[in-house]
C-alpha cells in the first residue's frame, strides 16, 4: 500500500505544489482545506489515483477530530503530514482588529497544533513518519506591519523542536520550512519589483520550489527539529 500524505491548505498555493509532488512520487494524498470545490478541484488534477478532498477548518477542533478521524478509517494510517493552512491579516499592531489576532494565532498556530495532535496516534503505526510544518522567515526574523502573522509563525518553531524532541523515540520526525516571498494567492497583493529588491536571487520564489524543500524533509530518515529556510537568501538582507 503506498504512503497516505495529509496536506493541510492542500488546495491551493504551497500546499497545492506539495500535493503535486507526493502525489508524483507515488502517495495517496487527503487534502484538506475548508473549500470543498478547491480541494476537490485540486485533487482531480493529481497524478494518480485514491486521492481524497476534505472540507475542514484547521482551527476548529471538533472538525479537526472527526476529519482526522475519517481520514484514518477511509484511507488508513497517516505516514507524512503536511502543514500549509494559513492565512495573513497585514497591519500595523495599531491597526489590527482582535478578531483578525485570533484568526491568525487559531489558523496558523493552534491549527498546526491540532492537525499534529490528531495524526500523531495514526503516525505511529507507520514507518518513517514525517511531519512538515510551513512557517515563514517573518517569523525568524520579524517584520513591520506583520506582528501577529509573525507571532504566529515564531510559535510554530518553538512548537516544531519540542514535538520533534517529543516523538523523536517513535521514530516520527517533525520539521518546520520557513519561506520568503512565494508566489500564490497570499502574495497576489503585493508589489513584487518592490519585495525583490532584497532577495538575493532577485525573485519571487514558485510554490514548486517549497514543495522540493517540504519532499527533501519528508523524505531525509536523520533529520528532525530542524527548520530549513527556501527565500531565495531574502533573510540575509532582513
Ligand atoms: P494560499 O493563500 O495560496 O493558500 C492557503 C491554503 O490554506 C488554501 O488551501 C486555503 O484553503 C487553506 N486554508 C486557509 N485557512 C484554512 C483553515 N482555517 N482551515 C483549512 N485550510 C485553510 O497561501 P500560501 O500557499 O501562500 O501559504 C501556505 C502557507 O505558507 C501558509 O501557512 C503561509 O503563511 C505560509 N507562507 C507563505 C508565504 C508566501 O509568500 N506565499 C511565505 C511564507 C510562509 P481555503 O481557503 O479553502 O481554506
Amino acid at each position: 500500500m503506498s504512503r497516505l500524505a495529509v496536506v493541510c491548505g492542500g488546495s491551493r498555493g504551497i500546499g497545492r505544489a506539495v500535493s503535486r509532488l507526493l502525489a508524483q512520487r507515488g502517495c495517496r494524498v487527503a487534502l484538506v482545506s475548508r473549500s470543498q470545490d478547491a480541494a476537490r478541484a485540486t485533487v482531480a488534477s493529481l497524478h494518480g489515483a485514491d486521492h481524497v478532498a476534505l472540507s475542514c477548518d484547521v482551527s476548529k477542533e471538533m472538525e479537526v477530530q472527526k476529519t482526522f478521524e475519517m481520514i484514518q478509517k477511509t484511507c488508513g494510517h497517516i505516514s507524512y503530514l503536511v502543514n500549509a493552512a494559513g492565512i495573513n491579516r497585514d497591519a500595523l499592531l495599531l491597526r489590527t482588529k482582535p478578531e483578525d489576532m485570533v484568526a491568525l494565532l487559531h489558523t496558523n498556530l493552534l491549527g498546526t497544533m491540532l492537525t499534529c495532535r490528531a495524526a500523531l496516534r495514526s503516525m505511529l503505526h507507520t514507518q518513517g513518519a514525517a511531519i512538515v510544518n510551513i512557517g515563514s522567515v517573518v517569523g525568524l526574523k520579524g517584520n513591520a506591519g506583520q506582528c501577529v502573522y509573525s507571532a504566529s509563525k515564531a510559535g510554530l518553531e518553538g512548537f516544531t523542536r519540542s514535538l520533534a524532541k517529543e516523538v523523536g523515540s517513535r521514530n516520527i520526525r517533525v520539521n518546520l520550512l520557513a519561506p520568503g516571498f512565494i508566489r500564490t494567492d497570499m502574495t497576489a497583493g503585493l508589489k513584487e519589483e518592490e519585495g525583490v529588491r532584497s532577495i538575493p536571487l532577485g525573485r519571487f520564489g514558485e510554490p514548486e520550489e517549497v514543495a522540493q524543500a517540504a519532499l527533501f524533509l519528508l523524505e531525509s530518515p536523520y533529520i528532525t527539529g530542524q527548520v530549513l529556510v527556501v527565500d531565495g537568501g531574502l533573510q540575509l538582507a532582513m
